[in-house]
């Protein structure tokens, strides 16, 4: 089966995730997808095919050297964004996209234009494959699992490439953020790997935010207004004062490369008792450490003004992978090399969030995140240029076969 039909078969599986959902998978309809793609590794020849209960599916493609070969592992998930409809995807494929508006559905006047999205002037002259408007497409992260399975059956039909033994893994709810909850990194066995699950063509990321939330509540001493006189303590107003102790430039909509920030994401409340919600991200530790202790400050600092009425929970979330993946530079090296052998201009930088790659760096394997090739993630916009998820794919193979080489 060619690459484009696989993951046209893939974004058909409706594969959506459920935040509120506190089993795992948190949608039983994303082993719909997972039993389709065991079936295939099992056709295929893979070895060591296992699909567990929680919809975490691995198999093995066997050495075919007798060389000491590191084992490498490739990485993606089967679940869509909760954000958009993932039911009835119907994939269509726009042929050498001429740069201009691409109607999505004519019906209700759902366009994609390089106005509102500028990229899609980067793959002019390409086949592109675009949704009907109603729904995702689902190559976050379907292309990556198209990739995948395609680079595996390549080396299958390829004997004269030598490679060591490979590794791949399969998980549900990444977009939940739970995909390396139950991931079995033991089992897996690889001494690194990479998830497929960034977007535009040359993407190769290994670092990421070192994130925490922040929970602030407030009690407030509500009396009737109009006898409140050196009685009544607003809630709502010692929330404000809170807010404006951080520095308000750095917000979301004030940063971007390696800025990190404060961001604002619930404020609830009345003159009785307030809740405040903050997420703290930034991808220098230090920094990261700093920003916690102006919080930590400046609760303490209106604690002493109002009486101890403010409570403060911070939680870190998870961590930059730079400290676990550079210490492993050949990790890097490979990906980069493998792009610039296919093709493909490597485009190193830092990711505005976390991936699932990053948790598992933290629970040994070094896994830096390589482009699956899909762009506008998450809605009826998305795309996917066909020679991306190609190259992407060409890349993987590449990769295995260095690593063999150089062992
Ligand atoms: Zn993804």
């Amino acid at each position: 089966m060619n690459i484009v039909d696989r993951f046209i078969k893939y974004a058909r599986i409706d594969t959506q995730s459920d935040e509120s959902s506190t089993q795992t998978p948190s949608t039983q309809k994303q082993f719909n997808l997972a039993k389709e793609v065991e079936k295939e590794a099992l056709e295929m020849g893979l070895t060591d095919v296992s699909l567990d209960n929680n919809c975490y599916l691995m198999a093995t493609l066997p050495a075919n050297t007798q060389k000491q070969v590191p084992v490498l592992g490739f990485i993606s998930h089967f679940d869509t964004s909760p954000d958009m409809s993932g039911e009835n995807v119907n994939p269509r494929i726009v042929k050498e996209y001429d740069g201009k508006n691409i109607v999505l559905n004519e019906a209700r006047n759902i366009v994609l234009s390089p106005d509102d999205f500028p990229e899609l002037l980067h793959h002019v002259g390409e086949d592109l494959i675009v949704t009907d408007g109603t729904t995702l497409l689902g190559a976050d992260d379907k292309a990556g699992i198209a990739e995948i399975m395609t680079a595996m059956q390549y080396l299958m039909d390829h004997p004269e490439i030598e490679h060591g033994k490979i590794r791949i893994g399969f998980t549900p709810d990444e977009e939940i953020g739970r995909g390396a909850d139950k991931f079995d990194v033991a089992k897996f066995g690889a001494e690194w790997a990479y998830t497929m699950d960034g977007s535009e063509i040359g993407e190769l990321e290994y670092e990421n935010f070192n994130a925490a939330s922040a929970k602030i509540e407030i009690q407030g001493r509500n009396v009737h207004p109009g006898y409140a006189k050196n009685k009544m303590i607003n809630a709502l107003h010692i929330a404000n004062e809170v807010i404006a102790l951080l520095p308000g430039n750095d917000r979301p909509e004030h940063t971007e490369g390696y800025e990190g920030f404060f961001h604002l994401i619930a404020l609830n409340g009345t003159v009785d008792e307030a809740k405040i919600s903050f997420i703290i991200r930034d991808h220098d530790k230090g920094k990261f450490e700093a920003r916690k202790l102006l919080m930590e400050k400046s609760v303490a600092a209106l604690n002493e003004k109002y009486d101890n009425r403010i409570t403060l929970e911070l939680k870190d979330q998870y961590y930059n992978m730079r400290e676990k993946v550079e210490p492993a530079k050949h990790v890097i090296d490979y990906a980069f090399r493998a792009m610039e052998e296919v093709g493909v201009k490597p485009n190193i930088k830092p990711i505005r969030g976390g991936t699932d790659g990053a948790r598992l760096s933290f629970m040994g394997l070094p896994c830096p995140n390589i482009f699956a090739g899909g762009l506008n993630f998450h809605g009826r916009y998305e795309f996917l240029p066909i020679p991306s998820l190609k190259k992407a794919s060409e890349v993987i193979v590449k990769i295995a076969e260095l690593v063999a080489k150089e062992a």
